[in-house]
This record gives C-alpha cells, sequence and structure tokens, in this order.
C-alpha cells in the first residue's frame, strides 16, 4: 500500500467509523452467530496473491461485524465499560504510525517523557498524594492492564519482603546460602485480597509463584472489608509459620463497586509495614476526578501503590492502565536487568527512567499519547462532566428501580453508576434470561453472596436516559412475564 492508496483507505477506514459510531444504537448489541461461524466464512489457507483493500474493506461488514459485540454501543451494560473517544483513537493512530517500543528513554526520548508528564497529570487530577508523583520517589507508568499493574507490584512486594528478612536476619551468607534462604522465604509467602476482590490478585500469585487466601468479608459491611478482618488473617497466618506479604484493597470491587476501609486498613498497615498494599481501582478509580470522591484519597499515602484503568470510564481507547508507586526503587530493585546490549550513557548515569524495569515485557507502546489527547480535549472540567454525567443516569435508574419496589429490590447501595439488583424468590436467572435473550441490551449477572443478581452498570459514553428507561421497561416487562 503506497502513501496514497494509504490516504484513501484510511479516509474511507475514518468514514466507516465515524458511520460506525453515528449508527451505533441501530445494530443489535449482542452478535446473533453461533460458535465457529468465522472459519465458514473465511478461507482455510491465506491468499497465494495480494488481495486489493476494497475487497478487505468489504470484509469487515459482513464477516468481522456479525461476530462482534458492540462494547460501545449505548445499550451495553455489562461487565464494566470500554472506553473509547475520537481523540483516544487518535492517540492509537499516531501511536501505530511512529511504531516505537520505546523500552529506554533513549528509544525515544519523547515517549518516556510524555508519559511522566501525563501520568503526573493523572495523579493530580485524582487528587492523589503527593508521594505517587514523579517529583518525589514515587511516579506513574502506563501498563497494559489492572491485572499486570497487579502482577508486577506483586513481584516487587515479594523482593522487598525477601530483602528486609534478610536484613533483618542480618547474617552474612555466601551467593548460594542467599539465594536457597530467598527461596525458602519465598515459599512462606501469602498474597491477600477478600473474596470479592476480582479474580486477577489470585492469578498474580499464581504467576508470581507464592501463595494466595481470600478473606471473607460481610454482606453487612457491603462487602468491604475491614482492620479487624485483615488483622486476624494476619495473625493466623503468621501464627502457621506463613508470611503474608501483599494485599490488594479494593476503590470498587467488580461484583458491587464496594470500597474497603481504607482507614482501618490503614491503622493494620502501620504494624505490619512490610505488606504492599495495593489499591485496585480498576474501573471505579476515575471518579475520583470528582473532588466529592477525594475524601478516598485521605489514606493512599500509607499505601504503596494505586492503579486505575483510564480505559474503562475515562475516554481512552484500551489500553490505558494507570499504574502510581510510592517508591519506583520497588520496581527497579525487583525488574531491572541489564545486559550490555541494553546500556546507554544516559542510563548509565541514572539521568533518565527507562520504564521497562516498571514492568514486565521490554517493549512498549506510546500510549502516553492517548492519554495527553484526551485530557487536553475534555480538560479536567470535561471529565469531570463525564463522569458526572454516568452518576446522574445511574441515580435516575435507582428512582425507576424504587418506583417498582414490589417487583426489584437493590441488595448492594448503588456505587460509580452501578446498580445491583436482584427478584423475590428466585426469579431474578429467569429474568436475566429473559432479557439477555431479547439481545436488545446487554447486562452481567453475577452471584452477590449467595444471591444471583443483575448488574447494570450506565457509565458506557454512549450511555443516554433513553437507555436507562429502555433496560429499566425490559426488566420489569420480563419480572411481570415470569410472576404471571
Ligand atoms: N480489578 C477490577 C476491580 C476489575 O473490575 C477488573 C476488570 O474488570 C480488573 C481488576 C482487571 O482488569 P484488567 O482487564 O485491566 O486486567
Amino acid at each position: 500500500m503506497t502513501s496514497s492508496q494509504f490516504n484513501s483507505a484510511a479516509t474511507e477506514a475514518i468514514q466507516d467509523i465515524t458511520n460506525y459510531y453515528d449508527n451505533m444504537a441501530d445494530r443489535p448489541v449482542l452478535p446473533s452467530v453461533e460458535p465457529g461461524y468465522l472459519a465458514k466464512l473465511l478461507p482455510q489457507s491465506p491468499p497465494t496473491e495480494a488481495e486489493s483493500w476494497d475487497k478487505i474493506r468489504a470484509d469487515m461488514e459482513s464477516k468481522i461485524m456479525p461476530g462482534m459485540t458492540h462494547w460501545q454501543s449505548p445499550d451495553f451494560m455489562a461487565f464494566f465499560p470500554a472506553s473509547s473517544s475520537y481523540p483516544g483513537m487518535m492517540g492509537e493512530l499516531w501511536s501505530a504510525a511512529l511504531t516505537v517500543p520505546a523500552f529506554n528513554w533513549l528509544c525515544s526520548p519523547a515517549v518516556t517523557e510524555l508519559e511522566t508528564i501525563v501520568m503526573d497529570w493523572v495523579a493530580q487530577m485524582l487528587a492523589l498524594p503527593e508521594c505517587f508523583l514523579s517529583k518525589g520517589k514515587g511516579g506513574g507508568v502506563i501498563q497494559g492492564s489492572a491485572s499486570e499493574a497487579i502482577v508486577t507490584c506483586m513481584v516487587a512486594a515479594r523482593e522487598r519482603y525477601v530483602t528486609r528478612i534478610l536484613e533483618k536476619e542480618g547474617i552474612v551468607l555466601t551467593e548460594q546460602q542467599k539465594e536457597d534462604r530467598s527461596a525458602e522465604i519465598r515459599s512462606k509467602l501469602v498474597a491477600l485480597a477478600t473474596k470479592h476482590t476480582h479474580s486477577s490478585t489470585h492469578k498474580g500469585a499464581n504467576i508470581a509463584g507464592t501463595r494466595f487466601r481470600s478473606i471473607d468479608t460481610l454482606l453487612s459491611n457491603d462487602f468491604a472489608l475491614q482492620g479487624h478482618e485483615l488483622r486476624s488473617t494476619i495473625e493466623k497466618l503468621k501464627s502457621q509459620g506463613l508470611e503474608p506479604y501483599f494485599l490488594t484493597v479494593s476503590l470498587g470491587t467488580t461484583n458491587t463497586c464496594a470500597v474497603d476501609d481504607f482507614q482501618s486498613i490503614a491503622q493494620v498497615k502501620k504494624d505490619y509495614p512490610d505488606i504492599w498494599i495495593h489499591v485496585d481501582a480498576a474501573y471505579a478509580g476515575v471518579a475520583l476526578v470528582l473532588p466529592e470522591y477525594q475524601h478516598y484519597c485521605k489514606h493512599f499515602s500509607t499505601f504503596d501503590s494505586f492503579d486505575t484503568n483510564m480505559h474503562k470510564w475515562l475516554l481512552t481507547n484500551f489500553d490505558a492502565s494507570c499504574l502510581f508507586v510510592q517508591n519506583r526503587r520497588h520496581l527497579t530493585d525487583a525488574l531491572s536487568i541489564t545486559p550490555a546490549y541494553l546500556r546507554n550513557n544516559f542510563s548509565d548515569q541514572g539521568l533518565v527512567t527507562d520504564y521497562r524495569d516498571w514492568q514486565i515485557p521490554l517493549g512498549r507502546r506510546f500510549r502516553a499519547l492517548k492519554v495527553w489527547f484526551v485530557i487536553r480535549t475534555w480538560g479536567v472540567e470535561g471529565l469531570r462532566k463525564h463522569i458526572a454525567h454516568h452518576l446522574k443516569l445511574s441515580d435516575l435508574f435507582v428512582e425507576l428501580v424504587k418506583s417498582r419496589s414490589d417487583l426489584l429490590t437493590i441488595i448492594t447501595p448503588p456505587a460509580f453508576a452501578l446498580v445491583v439488583l436482584t427478584l423475590a424468590n428466585a426469579n431474578t436467572k429467569k429474568v436475566y434470561e429473559i432479557v439477555d435473550e431479547s439481545k436488545k441490551v446487554f447486562l452481567t449477572s453475577s452471584l452477590v453472596g449467595e444471591a444471583y443478581a443483575i448488574r447494570v452498570v450506565s457509565a458506557n459514553p454512549l450511555a443516554s436516559e433513553e437507555g436507562i428507561r429502555k433496560v429499566f421497561g425490559l426488566l420489569v416487562e420480563a419480572a411481570e412475564k415470569v410472576l404471571e
């Protein structure tokens, strides 16, 4: 494809994309294809001869679109959203055009420097404590996902814990003895979360090669972890000769958007400073742009890391998981390995940041561009309005649900544009299935404690009052049908 052919093809693609967005509501949010549908439509072997772009373009609509779930549709209220916006897409386009796997500063100084600047902007927007900014010992880095952020921190936490025990033991060891003792300590380490924490913490512990325990939390506390529950878990594990070294606390759990009790957990951290506490705010963290939520940040200076996905609720295309740490040395101590081919004067003199040492992969995409474009296009005030709009839609949905309390019950406090509801007499599953089969909206069901529940999230960029009234109408209609 030559530049001029690219120019025409890209112009058409932009046209197709804007048509797609402008007419999104006309497409059913869920596909109607059967598993294996695509193999029936595509050849089994790659084409021997080159194909025209026109032919490829036509296949987007005829072959790919039928198998798409339209996450950007206003009828998508499942899981948590995956934001998209035109400025976000422009960032992706430029990132693809430049294609620089900028693992070291020297690989493209602008990639590293823009990331440091925009991560400091994000930290300020979310009112994170100053210790997470790059001017001190901390700083932010863009990861691919909240799960990746967790496992990265977990490895840093594991190595920090081992080092601290070795220091406390204060025995002079040979390299071999140190390796053996470190392996022994690692075998005792336990990562902690609650039953409601996202599964990425359990997965992270599997990857980091440590144990994992989940702590029970109570419905009467809206499933939020309390300091005393954490303390008794730590004491019990220690009495068994195990070493809790990592805890994920949640600002917005996946099931119900519960927020753990940061104040009492921060108290426990004072007694166990070697346990790394990570705040998983994958979805709800961006709501901290609103001053009324910033009280949650009060205890964050006690915690070691914080992560939120701008690609979930803040208009930035996948992927932009913003991880902040209090002490970047803990990441680089665990993750920095520098063979001769990665050495250069700037890095050797400690003049620059090399983000390869803050993450699992070596190469990295120019993700800071889309974050920069999004923040500049909306401004902080615009981003606040964006979040506030979704919260208002959620309030409307709550009002509507309460108006039919004969049919529908909200089971945990609505939070961060998520409402979780059930129906009386175990009818929830039937109602969910009727709504799901209609393919008119896409919702997620889940188990909340013992209860089968339906989650409705109104944080999609295209979410609207009309959409909220539609989903409410569908739920009521299905509930009445089930009761008949
Ligand atoms: N944490 C929470 C609270 C989530 O809801 C999710 C996913 O929805 C994750 C972590 C994992 O996110 P990611 O897909 O970015 O790994």
